[in-house]
């Protein structure tokens, strides 16, 4: 499953082999993508005894299980009640300097995190509450790279998601980043380059981490999941490049939820059914417990079936089609003129805006939505949708 990202390790491994790998470098790429397998590579390549990541010798094996003492690994967790974060500092693979450890709340999630990424490195794994990378812990590391690497060699630093760095750790870091000790490699990555100071993004090498092949994803889905080629089409086709991330969305129920939402757009086409929409719109979408991360993913199914009867539209049936499994479905339908699915996909970005940034109710948004899509189609004219 690793196509997409031999060439970049090749390369890298390369500078290290001749010792001219940038002392900082940051992976940019989509959750899931591989950043974490291409971090794990480098690692163990600089703390290789022959610089290749040989797999064989002490370096190799213990920065593969995260054992390496000058192996620093950092990657942001979720946020500890306020009493308990004086307790809690973070614990490095660094089982020498550092004698902390976390809180129990938190201790069982980040057990799961990082036995399920060291089994796949593509797995995205969610924690129940928002995490960052805490002050505490750049003060932490801070003050592990004041003193010389344990085992008197070289030490690589490891920060996943770098732009999940609370307030203040960020301008704390930029230091290290700025004049790192020189026997010190630092490896940060993050899926969110646009969130980050650009002097952190001017002082270091950028690597961009391109998506993989669609037909690399299939086969990949087809080994692990009992599903049919049809599916594995439609998952690969909504994860943008990132295995991890089609692995993710077989398994938050993409398949019905798509279908649900293909039906409210059905409704949307014929006038007679709307009162019936509103009625599912509301069951669906009211209630304190609607998750967050489900709303995002609904607005990235509505976009893909737009995008797909744009395609219809032009007949233009080629393998840009995202909901393959049920094209069929797609050619039942009234595909609606250019003018309305321009509207379509004007509100929906507002609408997406409306609930992700300003909050606002996602049942309303969701009824406004669907009501203006079907408006639009004996009157192709733009509503636009009034924030509170
Ligand atoms: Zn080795």
């Amino acid at each position: 499953m690793d196509n997409h990202l031999k060439n970049i390790s090749k390369r890298l491994k390369s500078l290290v082999k001749n010792e001219d790998l940038n002392q900082s470098i940051l992976l940019i790429g989509k959750d899931g993508i591989g950043k974490f397998k291409i971090v794990m590579d480098i690692a163990a390549a600089l703390l290789c005894d022959s610089l290749t990541a040989c797999g064989k010798c002490f370096g190799c094996k213990n920065v593969r299980n995260l054992q390496h003492p000058d192996f620093l690994f950092v990657f942001p967790f979720p946020k500890i009640r306020p009493e308990s974060r004086k307790s809690t500092v973070f614990s490095f693979s660094d089982p020498v300097s550092s004698n902390a450890r976390y809180s129990d709340d938190t201790r069982d999630e980040i057990d799961n995190y990082i036995s399920t990424r060291l089994e796949n490195p593509f797995a995205i794994v969610d924690f129940e509450k928002k995490e960052n990378i805490p002050v505490e812990v750049i003060k932490d590391l801070i003050l592990a790279l004041s003193k010389k690497p344990l085992l008197g060699g070289r030490r690589v630093v490891a920060i996943l998601n770098i732009d999940k760095m609370a307030f203040g750790a960020a301008d704390l870091f930029l230091k290290v980043v700025e004049e790192p000790p020189d026997d010190t490699h630092i490896i940060l990555t993050t899926a969110n380059p646009d969130q980050l100071m650009p002097t952190l993004l001017s002082r270091t090498d950028i690597v961009k981490i391109p998506p993989a092949a669609i037909e690399d994803i299939e086969t990949y889905l087809i080994k692990i999941l009992d599903i049919s080629e049809n599916q594995v089409a439609y998952l690969a086709r909504m994860s943008n490049g990132s295995p991890g991330r089609a692995l993710y969305l077989s398994q938050c129920d993409l398949l019905n939820r798509r279908n649900m939402i293909f039906s409210f757009f059905e409704k949307v086409l014929n006038r007679d059914e709307l009162p019936r929409l509103i009625g599912e719109i509301n069951r669906l979408y009211t209630g304190a417990a609607y998750p967050f991360g489900e709303t995002r993913l609904d607005f990235e199914i509505m976009e893909s079936i737009i995008h797909d009867l744009y395609l219809l539209n032009e007949n233009h049936l080629d393998n840009h089609f995202i909901n393959v499994d049920i094209k069929g479905k797609f050619r039942e339908m009234k595909v609606p003129e250019i003018e309305s699915l321009e509207i379509w996909k004007g509100c929906c970005g507002e609408v997406r805006k409306a609930c992700l940034v300003n909050n606002v109710s996602v049942n309303s948004a969701m009824i406004f939505f669907y009501i203006s899509c079907a408006d639009s189609i004996d009157n192709p004219v733009r509503v636009r949708l009034k924030l509170p």
